[in-house]
């Protein structure tokens, strides 16, 4: 066993967070419980103008909902902490002066005026400006000053940049785990900065001191980060910092396979794409949750897994352990997975089925107590024990066992119409008659005394059945008759047999 594995979700908190966002987390765990190694949160929240409050307790929250719990993090602190990037202002500060020092970044005092007249004039000329190994020599920077006038500078203002310098005609080779090689000329880069004029380093700079400083083995993220990891790489080897292996995720695509996954979509479809609720402390805008839309998290979590995994075989359902066994980096694959909610749904029935009894009790009696309706547990038990199959969510209970817990108040048209004949009120009263006459008012003793009773008649089952139904439930549904009259028990029977025929006949 690799016992040195480490890997983090290294989430900003500009917001709720993204089912991508839970599936990466959900995959480094994974990764890391395989590998008997460590799995850290992180909280990357450097740009203070995409800080959203309340996002880092949304973040902890999802996961913690999830069952993805992590080692290390802002309130379990390991080795490595702090664990929240504006509380390390001054690691970075001393970590970039490394790269000045050793010539690999410099100091850029371009006034934003300045950057967007050259955008302007690149664009006029129908190029696009990029600040970089071609021209950077001409800019307003630190690379041609002399020392004493870099520090006249420097010390006239702050307001300055400083800039990674990118290796001038170079080839990086790179690899992915997912991805295998990559090639890439350094000629399409540019010099990103690295630490802005508020004296905070930017995300690239940041993240690759913490992946150094926290240990971490493998890099497990999102696509949408491919495009940063040649500078990543690079400033690994401009701090001579041996390199973590790299594995980005494809991207979870829109059902129609057509682009990335959006809240718009989530909107549009009716699904949530968010794991909790959230509110936008901005708008008070609310998204949907998986949670508060009646969700299981096993239902999330096995669905997220499988959208670009599989362990090989034609298996679906994996709790958290199983797929922590399972789980292969070199089975994630390349292209993007179709986000499916229908799926979403065939799992959330599933894992309803799964729940103990009284879990799903303790969920549906405040729906009843609602309903001003408090009937013994034993009694919901009995009633949730028989519909859940029927059920993919706590919230389809009531309308799929309302008849358990009070009588039909009218009549569905078309049962009816189907159901009642002309001579149902005959045989209804004669079945009230055999009722009475039970002593014992169990299931299967009413089955079989009824049943024989049909028999003796010489009728057609459905005779009695239909209208019997009708009665009782006040559709042609629902589960066996025989275990709603002994539920609901002789006299509520009887009294809603009455009450058909007052209503039908
Ligand atoms: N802070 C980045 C994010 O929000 C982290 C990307 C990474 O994992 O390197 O996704």
């Amino acid at each position: 066993m690799d016992t040195n594995v480490r890997v983090r979700f290294a989430p900003s908190p500009t917001g709720p967070l993204h089912i991508g966002g839970v599936r990466t987390a959900l995959y480094n765990y994974l990764f890391a419980k395989k590998h008997g190694g460590d799995f850290l949160l992180r909280i990357e929240d450097t740009d203070q103008t995409r800080f959203v409050e309340g996002a880092e307790e949304y973040i902890k929250e999802s996961l913690d909902w999830c069952g993805i719990s992590y080692d290390e993090g802002p309130e379990k602190p390991g080795d490595c902490g702090p664990y929240r990037q504006s509380e390390r202002k001054d690691i970075y500060a001393e970590y970039v002066d490394k790269l000045i020092d050793n010539g690999r970044a410099y100091y850029a005092f371009d006034t934003e005026e300045e950057l967007d007249a050259k955008r302007k004039e690149a664009e006029n000329q129908g190029t696009k400006f990029s600040y970089g190994p071609k021209n950077r020599d001409s800019l307003n920077n630190s690379l041609s000053l002399s020392s004493d006038e870099l520090q006249k500078k420097l010390a006239e203002s702050d307001d300055y940049v400083i800039r990674f310098k990118t290796e001038a005609h170079k080839t990086l080779e790179l690899h992915d785990e997912i991805r295998g090689y990559i090639e890439v000329d350094t000629e399409v880069l540019d010099d990103k900065i690295l630490f802005k004029s508020d004296g905070m380093p930017t995300y690239h700079l940041a993240n690759i001191v913490d992946d150094h400083l926290m240990r971490i083995t493998h890099v497990i993220r999102g696509e949408e980060w491919l495009p940063s990891l040649p500078l990543h790489v690079s400033l690994y080897e401009a701090f001579g910092w041996e390199v973590p292996k790299f594995a980005h995720l494809p991207l979870i695509l829109k059902p129609s396979g057509k682009g990335k996954l959006s809240k718009r979509d989530g909107d549009q479809l009716g699904f949530p794409v968010f794991p909790l609720e959230w509110k936008d402390p901005k708008t008070g805008n609310v998204s949907a949750g998986y949670r508060e839309e009646g969700y299981l998290p096993e239902t999330l979590t096995n669905m997220l897994a499988l959208l670009g995994w599989n362990d090989g075989t034609d298996q679906e359902f994996f709790s958290l352990e199983d797929m922590t066994q399972k789980f292969e980096l070199s089975r994630v694959h390349k292209s993007g997975a179709k986000f499916d909610p229908e799926k979403t749904d065939w799992f959330q029935h599933h894992y309803l089925q799964e729940q103990p009894v009284g879990d799903l009790v303790d969920e549906f009696l405040p729906i009843l107590a609602q309903k001003e309706i408090y009937p013994e547990k034993v009694y919901v038990e009995e009633v949730v024990k028989t519909i859940r199959e029927r059920a993919t969510f706590v919230s389809e209970f009531w309308e799929l066992s309302f008849f358990y817990f009070e009588a039909p108040k009218k009549f569905d048209e078309k049962s009816a119409k189907k159901a009642w004949k002309k001579d149902s009120e005959e045989w209804m009263r004669a079945l009230i008659g055999k009722l009475q006459s039970l002593e014992e008012f169990s299931q299967a003793h009413i089955q079989a005394e009824v049943k024989d009773w049909i028999n003796t008649q010489e009728l057609g089952f459905g005779k009695i059945m239909q209208p019997l139904r009708l009665s009782l439930v006040g559709a042609m549904r629902g589960p066996d008759v025989f275990h709603i009259a002994s539920c609901i028990g002789k006299a509520e029977t009887i009294s809603r047999l009455n009450f058909a025929i007052e209503e039908l006949s």
